[in-house]
């Protein structure tokens, strides 16, 4: 996941570093994504279309890669869990190794209706995400977090971001924010430096000391839903609630979402970020795309995304797309990147919505 980075790459200049950050993100041997492009740059034509070169990288994947294979078809049991939709189709399946060694497969079921990607076998065991070692290590089926703390930098600069993106698509400049799943911190940190009253909801408590021993904050221990209970959140609250790579591991994401939105002040707004199924990438690595690991529940398209919030009450109102580190750069230029995140098919997606009956309040004119 894009989340999970230490190397920063900001030019084709060192290649082999970002060939390097390539197969750590994807998860495979760093010599067989080397073998894949070199067949690639062997092969494809200067001067192929955009769809051409995704197309042949995708297929010399599957080629380098026959541990992935497709099992498209198989219809789900269960229903699309956005749109209710019953067409769910197994589609992408990878083979990887846990933590502990044990080799677990995974499938994704994608709905015909909304184009949610559904994980349908091989979910991760949710305890893990209590545990201290959640942000020690990363296994082969792609959960946990190496070097956590390691990346404070890197990641409060990523917290500045969302955070200038949140302020940016309020309804009205915020000055509270409760992150549900604020981890370490990291966030919390950069909304603080930007004026923000910030508070925090984690369930692992190693996060939990790590937030208080950086930076002295306090983060109530638990689920939303506990902190509620505790009255350690009030209603009508909160300016700005923000799950950050949060939703796509709930069991029941419109649930929380509907919790959240009971915080929100009347010019309060929801900020989500989550992973997307419509990005360029899905065509090239299939099966082995960066959001497919074994703690990823969802995995959202714009449809799906707009329905769950729908389901909850909320309206979205902002939508973008983007990444943290272009995988796809040996194939696609800067500018067929840029295009390609503004046309929504980039991998992470950012998102702002607002209580439907906010909006309907004379507070809001648009
Ligand atoms: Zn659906």
């Amino acid at each position: 996941m894009s989340d999970a980075l230490t190397v920063r790459v900001d030019s084709m200049g060192d290649r082999s570093a970002h060939r390097a950050l390539v197969a750590r993100v994807l998860r495979i041997a760093p010599t067989a994504w080397d073998g894949v492009l070199d067949a690639y740059h062997a092969q494809i034509d200067a001067h192929a279309t955009i769809d051409a070169r995704l197309a042949a990288l995708g297929e010399l994947m599957g080629t380098h890669f026959p541990d992935a294979p497709a099992i498209a078809g198989a219809l789900a049991v269960a229903p699309c869990p956005s749109c209710g939709e019953r067409r769910v189709r197994a589609r992408y399946h990878r083979n990887a190794a846990a933590p502990s060694g044990v080799m677990t497969p995974y499938t994704y079921g994608v709905c015909e209706g909304c184009g949610h990607a559904t994980l349908l076998e091989g979910a991760a065991d949710s305890a893990v995400y209590a545990s201290p070692a959640y942000y020690q290590a990363q296994g082969g089926d792609g959960v946990g977090y190496p070097a956590y703390e390691g990346e404070r930098t890197y990641r409060e600069a990523k917290g500045d971001r969302l955070v200038q993106w949140a302020i940016g698509h309020a309804p009205e400049p915020p000055s509270a924010i409760l992150e549900v799943g604020s981890g370490f911190g990291f966030t919390r940190r950069a909304a603080e430096r930007l004026g923000l009253r910030t508070s925090g909801v984690d369930l692992n408590p190693a996060a939990a000391a790590a937030a208080r021993r950086l930076y002295g904050m306090e983060t109530f221990v638990g689920t939303l839903a506990d902190a509620i209970a505790a009255d350690a959140v009030r209603p009508g609250t909160q300016d700005l609630v923000v799950y950050d790579f949060v939703l796509e591991h709930l069991a029941a994401p419109v649930e929380e979402l509907v919790l959240a939105s009971r915080l929100l002040s009347p010019r309060g707004a929801l900020i989500v970020r989550v992973p997307g199924i419509e990005a360029i990438e899905l065509a090239s690595f299939g099966s082995l795309y960066r959001s497919f690991r074994s703690d990823h529940l969802h995995v959202f398209s714009r449809a799906s995304l707009e329905r769950m919030l729908d389901r909850a009450g909320l309206a979205l109102t902002a939508f973008d797309t983007g990444c943290g580190a272009d995988l796809l750069r040996e194939i696609l230029d800067e500018p067929e990147l840029r295009a390609a995140y503004t046309a929504g098919r980039g991998p992470d997606i950012t998102a702002c919505a607002i209580r439907r009956d906010h909006a309907n309040s004379p507070r809001h004119h648009t």
